[in-house]
């Protein structure tokens, strides 16, 4: 059975669809070209994207004649690995917590069941391995299940979780969960947040109200506000990102899910067009199954 899902996902990836758009072509036409764009559309890396490296490689045939079909996966890395490199400053990005910013205050926003809860819990983990001290806000307070399933992470990973009953104000949960990290003197706070994309001026409201009620214990916070996508979910995760960055100043992604999928290509396609860095992946459902993103990495498994 696993077998055959290693060879499904094969047959979908990237590079298996690529191949067969070259297949038979000695050199790149206008057909491999269209053929490439639909790969590219296909693997979720998404229109707009699509056509800034679709035209980026037809600006090197023109102006090389002759582009044979054996160069064009290494073109293809390099454009893909350029548009990354544009919003991924360094190789791995991993939050560094600088001393001045300390606790560093990570806001966690997204819709529910993209794996914002996993999230937190597996950041909280990494955190607590590399000897930091890490405190857990349940500002989502709209669920009782939100709650619960962070207090099994908070629990999990031997971290406090700040919380209140559901339905209290998010914000006095945002402002206490501070205050904890200030007076017990953590190095980080991961706040979680209600992602009700439903009502678009209540979402708006609800995070600036977070944030400024956060800013009356630690005037600079939040230092990051961290948005978590499903990265299988390919075309919606695009429409998220939209509304989250009309909605509040995103500064980071996390894309989830990666694993069991061979649509990688929303990282490419998010990071690019929202101009915002990719912090996280995520690649399973346990508390191992996290990533500092490494844009060279990334790029290698998408081709292989
Ligand atoms: P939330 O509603 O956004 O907080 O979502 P949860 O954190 O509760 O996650 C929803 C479901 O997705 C759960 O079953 C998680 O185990 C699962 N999940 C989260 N991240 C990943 C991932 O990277 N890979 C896989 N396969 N599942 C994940």
């Amino acid at each position: 059975e696993s077998l055959d899902k290693g060879l499904e996902k094969s047959k979908t990836s990237f590079f298996n669809k690529l191949s067969k758009a070259v297949v038979g072509k000695s050199r790149v036409d206008d057909e491999v070209l269209d053929e490439l764009e639909e790969v590219l559309v296909t693997s979720d890396v998404g229109v707009e994207t699509t056509l800034k490296v679709i035209s980026r490689i037809e600006e090197r045939v023109s102006r090389d004649k002759y582009v044979g079909t054996e160069e064009l996966d290494r073109i293809l890395r390099e454009e893909i690995a350029g548009l990354l490199a544009e919003t991924h400053t360094g190789n791995a990005t991993e939050f560094e917590l600088p001393d001045s910013k300390k606790p560093y205050v990570i806001m966690v926003v997204g819709v529910n069941g993209v794996g914002k809860t996993t999230t937190i819990g597996k950041m909280a983990y990494q955190f607590e391995k590399q000897g930091k001290k890490v405190v857990l806000g349940a500002a989502d307070t709209f669920r009782a299940a939100a709650i619960d399933q962070l207090q099994i992470w908070a629990d999990r990973v031997g971290v406090p979780l700040i919380k209140q009953k559901m339905g209290s104000d998010p914000a006095s949960v945002a402002y206490d969960s501070l205050s904890a990290a200030v007076a017990q003197d953590a190095d980080v706070v991961l706040i979680d947040t209600a992602g009700r994309l439903h009502n678009k001026v209540n979402l708006m409201n609800e995070l600036s109200k977070i944030k400024r009620v956060m800013q009356k214990v630690l005037p600079d916070a939040p230092h990051e506000v961290l948005l978590v996508l499903d990265g299988s979910t390919g075309q919606n995760a695009f429409e998220q990102a939209r509304q989250f960055t009309k909605a509040t100043e995103v500064t980071s992604l996390a894309v989830t899910k990666l694993d069991g999928t061979a649509k990688g290509g929303v990282v490419i396609g998010i990071s690019d067009q929202f101009r915002i860095p990719v912090k996280y992946i995520g690649v399973g459902e346990g508390i191992e199954d996290l990533q500092v993103f490494n844009k060279f990495e990334f790029v290698d498994s998408f081709f292989s």
